[in-house]
């Protein structure tokens, strides 16, 4: 058990926690957001971070080692004192520099030395940020390396530092899980998902829920995680589902300084805007021509600001649904926003099974808002209940009424399938949906029939439904009798019809 790290609240895979960052004294909340700062380029001051939200933030130790006097004046002052901020810094490696420009002029052991000699609370060492789409091999080899860095960070003295434990492997899932295993063995603190940036410029959010989901089943359930360089409010929610836990934003600069705006849904450029879509106190006190006319600091700085403002509002959003228990709802929302994080919501139901197990047994309310959610955890949890009924007899399973025919009368429902009826008031059969249902969520209902079937071949089955698709159909075995109650009568098993 990892005691800088303790759930508070579960959702799929989301979780609020309180990250303890000790040679900070202080708690962060989790999911978390650390803005990113260049200390050679300011956008917005560290001090007022706090004004957004902000409990952590993250700078890099390499920029600073690399330019003397800056790092004469860390070492001096610190880096709390440097930055003007009070709250719990990470530092980066330079692993970043080593993935763009093939070479550091540092190693893991220096670079860890340095960081907590200027005052880090939670150090890197230098991993190698293998790209996607490398060949295995190459991933496989570089893979080793980092492996072999984490080792010897272990070994190295930085007191009560945190170290961060980066998890490589590219883009291949079983890599990701291999290396959050060898991660998580080491006694270092927190993992990063690392060597996602070039598939999330490229809004590749498939192969990022891929990646973190292949990490996560490495690393155990206790481990903070990290996805590095992840800054866009539009995958939040997503990345929270996967299992996230620690963001940072480059974005809220990066982005501010070419005129883009951030949202919920995606970007937009400041020259097409003639509304700000915003209630932050920027875009209550400006419009767009206002911001447009600024001179190009003082734009760049209040576009900065109001990046910041809507992607802490889009975290605090993200922790309240995950205590309410309906984050799959919102990352359903954002889903439907745009179609990469479509992309990344269908690859994490792909996972759905791995998920499930952290899901709650019992939420507030299920809603069926689109054909994604007959994949939700919930519906796979309720097929695999089936197999621990005990239907007897003839069993009508009926969308309908009931019939005195029988031997039990169990009710169906899409996407979940079949339930007795004392089972009506539970979490998920109370779930709401549309009347006017997809095909997915019948054949969701149709293989919740099939699973019954196939777990207790003594009982017999008839499934009374309500004109259901073919296609669904097509999943029900043909030993259980099927009759339409869009066109037909709903009888005994013989026949009869009282
Ligand atoms: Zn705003």
């Amino acid at each position: 058990m990892r005691d800088v790290f303790e759930i508070r609240a579960q959702d799929a895979g989301g979780r609020v926690g309180d990250l303890h960052v000790p040679r900070a004294d202080v708690t962060v909340e989790t999911p978390a957001l650390l803005p990113v700062v260049n200390p050679n380029v300011i956008t917005v001051d560290p001090a007022r971070f706090d004004e957004f939200g902000a409990e952590i933030l993250i700078t890099n130790s390499y920029i600073i080692k690399r330019d003397d006097d800056l790092a004469a004046r860390a070492r001096e002052e610190g880096l709390h004192d440097l930055l003007g901020f009070d709250g719990a810094i990470m530092t980066d490696s330079g692993s970043f520099q080593l993935s763009e420009y093939g070479e550091i002029d540092t190693d893991t052991e220096e670079i860890l030395r340095f960081q907590h000699d200027i005052g880090s609370d939670i150090g890197t060492p230098v991993d190698i940020p293998t790209p996607p789409d490398v060949d295995r091999e190459r991933a496989a080899d570089e893979l080793r390396t980092t492996q072999e860095r984490l080792e010897l960070a272990e070994t190295v003295d930085v007191g009560d530092m945190l170290v961060n434990a980066p998890v490589q492997g590219s883009t291949y899932p079983d890599l990701r899980e291999e290396a959050g295993a060898h991660a998580y063995a080491t006694d270092l603190d927190v993992f990063p998902v690392g060597a996602a940036v070039p598939m999330m410029n490229d809004y590749r959010y498939d192969d990022v829920a891929r990646a973190v989901a292949g990490a996560k089943r490495g690393l155990g359930a206790d481990a903070p995680v990290h996805l590095f360089g992840a800054g866009h409010p539009m995958m939040f929610a997503l990345a929270v589902a996967l299992g996230c836990d620690l963001f940072d934003s480059a974005a809220y600069a990066l982005y501010a300084r070419d005129d883009r705006y951030l949202t919920v849904h995606g970007t937009e450029q400041l020259a097409d805007l003639h509304h700000f879509p915003c209630a932050c106190p920027i875009c209550t006190e400006h419009t767009p021509e206002e911001v447009r006319r600024m001179p190009d600091a003082a734009r760049e700085e209040l576009l900065a600001e109001h990046n910041l403002h809507v992607s802490f509002t889009e975290l605090r959003r993200v922790k309240q649904a995950v205590r309410d228990g309906d984050l799959l709802e919102l990352v359903e929302a954002r889903a439907h926003a745009h179609p990469r994080t479509l992309d990344g919501y269908r690859a994490l139901l792909d996972h759905a099974a791995q998920y499930e197990a952290s899901d709650p047994a019992s939420k507030d309310a299920f809603f069926y808002a689109s054909a994604e959610s007959a994949r939700r955890p919930e519906v796979l949890r309720h097929r695999e209940r089936l197999a621990r009924l005990s239907p007897e007899g003839h069993v009508l399973l009926s969308e309908g009424p009931r019939h005195d025919g029988y031997d039990e009368c169990w009710r169906v429902k899409a996407p979940f399938g079949p339930y007795p009826a004392a089972l009506s008031e539970v979490y998920p059969l109370t779930a709401e949906t549309p009347s006017n249902m997809d095909r997915e969520g019948y054949e969701a209902a149709a293989k919740g029939v099939a699973r019954l079937a196939g777990e207790h071949p003594d009982a017999d089955f008839t499934l009374a439904h309500e004109s259901w698709p073919a296609d669904a159909l097509d999943y029900v075995p043909p030993r259980v009798e099927t009759l339409d109650l869009g066109e037909d009568r709903l009888t005994g098993p013989d026949g009869d019809e009282t």
